[in-house]
């Protein structure tokens, strides 16, 4: 705890951590201590981890780095979080993210950008941010993050640390603040694909308070590491030939594929009709969700209140228009758009279906194939402020995270090198639906 609490000191420039919490912290450990003694410690005991400002915890301040959150504090503790203390986990603070996790740099947050390590003008990537930042500069061992459309995976890319999202339903979303509810899940942040198993082993499982987790058992991820000798492995053609892609990420991805083929698996290129799709139809149903999600923050039970209002409607006007940032504001109007009686069947209902047919076709190949692997992120990561004004160039970004998320299967980010500049670059590879085991095993193989 000090080693980090003295990291966090010296790094904290780079805007990770938003809160830290020194004396509880200490306090965990002490009493981590007495029961590693006592023989009586459990599967966390001594990792220290920070938690992205989305996720509840009794009586700690949560604002999803909005100003319309200012003053909250939870007034409970979210099921994966009460896991990792129930496991003796040691928890350090509370982490920057983009606003309501809407955005892919960090530069949403009502808090500031946060910074990556390797160049502090440069984004870390989003929308857990801080969370990456705070395992590569070594401020904790893991974080807690999620992910909706990419938010664990593109960061840890950017910053060469493993980024890992479940299936949709295997973690509970209990205390996981909402943006798109049919899409969020918990993820997590780390060094290495072993903690990554082990804490989705504490985090994962059936649970009251979420009636769409899933009830299946949850598997000892972290003692069945061992990868099968011979898999079947698929790559998108059109992903290695998108244009804007970064020829040296394309190459790393190539040169990985071909380390594959050398170990003996299978490595094919397949078809995926529905590239163009994914990003457009992803945007349509998050926003939409979140339109309907954030509805909540009217200044009347949470946090901000606008201090000029006059009636009930400029109450609720005056917070909502103070309150939230323009990324937060620009989706809450496109989703609301979506989802008018005049609109909503082009719109919303089209990318429903949509949805169903990028879903069926990728539980198909990953029936076909063990795993589907490709680039994280169409770039290593860029300046702060660069691709602020170009919304839509931000949101096409998304192209290789979000099919994961509209089908709900598992992806992993792990490194796989650096580009010429030193950036690193992601690998993602994906896997079908539940099968977390062999995903690790072979991520595993792969770092
Ligand atoms: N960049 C994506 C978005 O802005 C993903 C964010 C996320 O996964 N929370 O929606």
């Amino acid at each position: 705890v000090e080693y980090y609490l003295d990291n966090i000191e010296r790094q904290n420039h780079l805007n990770a951590f938003l809160e830290v919490w020194p004396e509880e912290a200490r306090a965990q450990a002490e009493a981590v201590d007495a029961k590693l003694a006592a023989g009586t410690a459990g599967k966390l005991a001594g990792m220290v981890i920070g938690l992205k400002d989305v996720l509840a915890y009794k009586d700690h301040a949560l604002q999803s780095s909005s100003h319309i959150l200012d003053g909250f504090k939870s007034l409970f503790t979210g099921t994966a979080v009460q896991r990792l203390l129930d496991e003796d986990a040691i928890l350090i603070g509370r982490q920057n993210c983009d606003e309501f996790a809407m955005g892919a740099s960090n530069e949403t947050s009502y808090f500031g950008p946060a910074r990556n390590a390797i160049d502090p003008d440069r984004v870390p990537g989003g929308s857990s941010g801080g969370s990456a930042v705070a395992v590569q500069a070594d401020m904790c061992l893991a974080s807690i993050g999620s992910d909706t459309g990419g938010s664990v995976r593109q960061p840890a890319a950017f910053c060469g640390i493993v980024g890992f999202k479940p299936t949709y339903s295997r973690i509970s979303r209990y205390g996981l603040i909402a943006y798109a509810s049919s899409f969020d899940q918990i993820g997590t942040l780390t060094h290495s694909v072993e903690d990554a198993a082990l804490l989705l082993e504490v985090m994962a499982g059936a649970d009251n308070f979420d009636s769409t987790v899933s009830q299946r058992a949850v598997p000892a991820y972290s003692e069945l590491l061992e990868p099968a000798p011979h898999y079947r492995i698929g790559y998108i053609r059109d992903c290695l030939d998108r244009p804007g892609l970064n020829p040296e990420i394309k190459a790393a991805t190539e040169q990985a594929l071909d380390a594959f083929r050398g170990q003996g698996h299978v490595v094919e290129a397949v078809d995926f009709p529905y590239l163009d799709f994914i990003v457009p139809s992803y945007y349509i149903l998050t926003t939409a969700e979140a339109s309907s999600n954030l509805s909540r923050y009217d200044g009347v039970k949470f946090g901000y209140r606008a201090a000029d209002a006059t009636d009930l409607e400029s109450l609720y006007k005056k917070t909502r228009a103070q309150g939230f940032g323009p990324e937060v504001q620009r989706r809450i109007l496109l989703g609301t758009f979506v989802l008018s009686a005049d609109y909503y069947d082009a719109y919303y209902t089209k990318a429903q279906q949509v949805r169903r047919l990028i879903k069926e076709k990728t539980d198909e190949l990953l029936r076909e194939y063990d795993f589907l692997v490709l680039p994280t992120t169409p770039t290593t990561a860029f300046r702060i402020g660069e691709n602020k004004k170009d919304t839509l160039a931000m949101y096409l970004a998304d192209i290789f995270t979000v099919q994961a998320s509209l089908a709900g299967v598992p992806a992993i980010s792990v490194p796989a090198g650096h580009d010429a500049q030193g950036l690193p670059i992601g690998l993602q590879i994906l896997s079908g639906a539940f099968r977390e085991e062999h995903l690790l095993a072979f991520a595993k193989s792969v770092t």
